[in-house]
Formats: C-alpha cells, sequence, structure tokens
C-alpha cells in the first residue's frame, strides 16, 4: 500500500476460453494506462464462475480460486456465463461486472446486462406473445443495430476494457465507477451510454487521468 493506494504485485486474469477477447490487448491496455505491472493471462479448464441458478454465488467463485494466493494479487475472472444479483427494486438484474474478490466480468452479460432502446423491448414483448420472436429476432436486431453490442461485435473486445479498468480501479482505491460519462469508468445503464462511454469516447475523464498518473508512479517506486 503506498499512499491510498493497493497497487497490486500481479494482475491475475482467468480466462474461460472467451475467443472475442484479445487479451494480449488487454495485457497492453492495462500497462499502458496502470504501470508496468505483471499480468498473467491463465486459460482456465475448470470454471471459475458459480451461480445459483442465475443468482452469482460468490462463496463458491472465491472457492474455485482456493488454491492460488490471493495476497498482494489482483484477480479478475472472465466467463461466458450470465449471472445476476439483486437490485434495489429486490429483482435479479443481470450484470455485466461484479467487483470483488475476484473481480468477475460477463462477455455474454456485457450484451445482456445493460438495456437496450426501449422500444427494441416493445418489439420484444409484441412479438414474444405471438410466439415469433425467433422468427422475427434478426430482422428487429436489424433494425436496432449499432444502438446495442450484440454477440460476435467487433466492439466488445475494446467495451471490456473499461470493465478491466473498473475491476482495477476498485482494487486499487476501493472506488471502481466514474459519474462521468465520458469516463471509462461510468457505470452504463444503458447500451446507449456503454457506446458512448467505451466506443465514442474510450478515454478517462481528467480526474482519473490524474489518479493513473499517481498509480503509474506507485507501480514504478514497488517495481
Ligand atoms: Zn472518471
Amino acid at each position: 500500500m503506498i499512499g491510498i493506494f493497493t497497487i497490486p504485485k500481479t494482475i491475475n486474469i482467468y480466462d474461460e476460453d472467451i475467443s472475442s477477447i484479445d487479451f494480449e490487448q488487454v495485457r497492453d491496455f492495462i500497462i499502458s494506462n496502470f504501470g508496468n505491472v505483471e499480468v498473467r493471462i491463465v486459460r482456465t479448464e475448470k470454471k471459475i464462475i458459480h451461480t445459483k441458478g442465475l443468482l452469482f454465488d460468490l462463496i463458491g467463485t472465491q472457492k474455485s480460486l482456493d488454491d492460488v494466493d490471493t495476497k498482494d494479487s489482483c484477480h479478475i475472472a472472465v466467463t461466458n456465463k450470465i449471472f445476476a444479483t439483486y437490485g434495489e427494486d429486490k429483482r435479479l438484474h443481470i450484470r455485466a461486472s461484479i467487483y470483488s474478490i475476484p473481480s468477475v466480468i460477463s462477455i455474454s452479460g456485457i450484451i445482456e446486462g445493460p438495456a437496450k432502446p426501449r422500444e427494441f423491448y416493445v418489439y420484444k414483448q409484441k412479438f414474444s406473445s405471438l410466439g415469433v420472436w425467433e422468427l422475427k429476432e434478426r430482422e428487429i436486431k436489424k433494425k436496432f443495430k449499432g444502438q446495442f453490442i450484440d454477440y460476435d461485435d467487433r466492439r466488445l473486445a475494446e467495451v471490456s476494457k473499461g470493465y478491466f479498468a473498473q475491476a482495477l480501479f476498485f482494487y486499487i482505491t476501493g472506488e471502481p465507477f466514474c459519474n462521468r460519462k465520458s469516463c471509462r469508468l461510468y457505470n452504463a445503464h444503458w447500451q446507449k451510454d456503454l457506446i458512448y462511454s467505451q466506443i465514442r469516447r474510450g478515454v478517462f475523464c481528467k480526474q482519473h487521468r490524474t489518479a493513473l498518473e499517481r498509480i503509474r508512479e506507485a507501480s514504478r517506486k514497488i517495481s
């Protein structure tokens, strides 16, 4: 711990066989922003992320990391699994990420978590009630093309970098989010905002750029 920062000695990223992300690009992104920390990409055979039904199971997830030394290391597991946690409305909400020990990022959750345009759901509900959603899904998705991140979307890799940055800010400072939409740390509840923060802008706000400078400086001192 240097100042108010907890600088990780290593960052372990667990890859549950995710093909839509170039982890070398993620490593470059982390090193260029957070300093010269060791980033280990661990391709895992066993599944790390556990759920009970749809509900994220933190204890089960932590148990699957039991055999690794969690001291001085930041652990981020990346999955295609869909998981949810309870919102303030006491209903389950699909999440793109959860920041804890370990932090987890769900690639499918990035697609299914932040909301699509309201009209999309109007169509979906209408065609689902008629029993033809599966026939119509492609056409409707085409209608809203570009307005949300979809499976096999080339923008997924870029968008995911924001979630890695949030996981790292959580580990280093305790606070993963920023309330500015023009910052990678913005906690987007809508796909529109996610695309704005991570694609259109794709940068950190001034305050977090300054924080990153100080984090890089702190990590130079310990390496
Ligand atoms: Zn910010």
